[in-house]
């Protein structure tokens, strides 16, 4: 099967988790609790990462939210990034206070001399700076000079402040460069990853809410993550931080480029269908929740395509009006009555995640 050639980036440590490099793609995602208060924080911090989240942002707008970072990064089990705006001074506490990493948005920090003084910071921190360039905020030079805030634009201001930290010695350094038009957002990765090695955070900014920005991320995201550019991956949605956090896994798992739990293929269904084949998949969906092993797991509404058509499943069910059949890579294993079937699928899976088990036991 042909695989995503990721393109090579450089490695840049937060706490304990890479960005780029080899390092797998990481998955963020940000609290939308008041910081300064650190239980309901705490408490959505460890949903995120209960779904799967590995690095958690939190907004830093104030003194009071980089005293409370403190307390959060002693208690979170995952590294945080302070999200800052405007004033460095906030970074810097946020820093002082145990932040393993700094978002900022480096055209409204207050200025060239105080962007590189924020740089030299980081880096007695050695704490890494991402720069996010964002098409809403771009410098009136750029905007006149392009016109509006095209990708080319995106891609000048970010080598632009790049350069300008890069001078103070610092190259701790992540990038995004969000847009809330798609293509935009797409263009302006596509060429910044042309001209530069520095890791990218991915994301389209102001997605909307979830059935439209799930669609908006998984085609911006999926786009690039498919061309091999992208690093670490935020999904924007108006929706619980736990929803973008399951929606960015899906987007990764459905490109191969990382497992976290089975897959569910289903048929569309269609006038072959026999049986109910919505409450099945719901049924089967219920079942592989208590598995977190990156099975595929096929379910077809008819007996008569479904091994063929489902062969790249682990394991499958071809619904019939009386029976169904399981089926292995697209291999006939067993014919048993509807009634049977979950029970049945549920036997075939737990015999299936043993084998692999002894094998993985036996190439230790
Ligand atoms: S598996 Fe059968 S029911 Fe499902 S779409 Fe294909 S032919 Fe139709």
């Amino acid at each position: 099967m042909d695989r995503i050639e990721r393109k090579k980036t450089r490695a840049v440590q937060v706490g304990n988790v890479t960005i780029g490099g080899d390092a797998p793609i990481v998955i963020q995602s940000m609290t939308n609790t008041r910081t300064e208060d650190t239980g309901a924080t705490l408490e959505q911090i460890n949903c995120l990462v209960e779904a799967g989240c590995e690095l958690v942002r939190v907004a830093v707008p104030d003194m009071a939210a980089a005293k409370a970072l403190g307390k959060l990064v002693r208690q979170s089990p995952v590294p945080l990034i302070a999200d800052i705006h405007f004033d460095p001074a906030l970074a810097y506490r946020s820093m002082e206070n145990g932040a393993s990493k700094i978002r900022i948005n480096p055209g409204n920090i207050g200025g060239r001399e105080k962007l590189s003084e924020l740089a030299r910071q980081a880096e007695s921190f050695k704490v890494p700076i991402r720069i996010g360039v964002n098409a809403g905020s771009l410098e009136r030079r750029l905007l006149k000079k392009y016109g509006e805030a095209s990708a080319a634009a995106l891609v000048e201001s970010a080598l632009g402040y790049l350069e300008l930290l890069e001078a103070t010695g610092f190259s701790d350094l992540v990038v995004s460069l969000k847009a809330s038009d798609v293509f935009t957002a797409i263009s302006a990765y596509r060429l910044f990853s042309e001209k530069s090695r520095y890791p990218l955070h991915l994301g389209v900014t102001g997605a909307g809410p979830l059935e439209a920005g799930t669609i908006k991320g998984a085609v911006g995201i999926g786009t690039l993550l498919a061309e091999g550019i992208g690093d670490t991956v935020r999904v924007s949605l108006t929706a619980s931080p736990v929803e973008e956090v399951r929606v960015a896994r899906r987007i990764i798992q459905s490109l191969g480029l990382r497992g976290f739990e089975p897959e569910l293929i289903s048929c569309p269904t269609c006038g072959r269908c026999e049986v109910d084949l919505v409450t099945l998949v719901a049924e089967v969906e219920n079942i592989l929740r208590l598995y977190s092993a990156p099975l595929k797991i096929a379910v077809m509404g008819c007996v008569v395509n479904g091994p063929g058509e489902a062969r790249e499943a682990d394991l499958g069910i071809s619904a019939g009006k009386k029976q169904g059949i399981l089926f292995r890579h697209g291999k006939v294993i067993k014919t048993v009555k509807l009634d049977n079937l979950l029970d049945t699928l549920k036997e075939e899976l737990d015999s299936l995640l043993s084998e692999q088990q002894g094998k993985q036991e036996e190439r230790e």
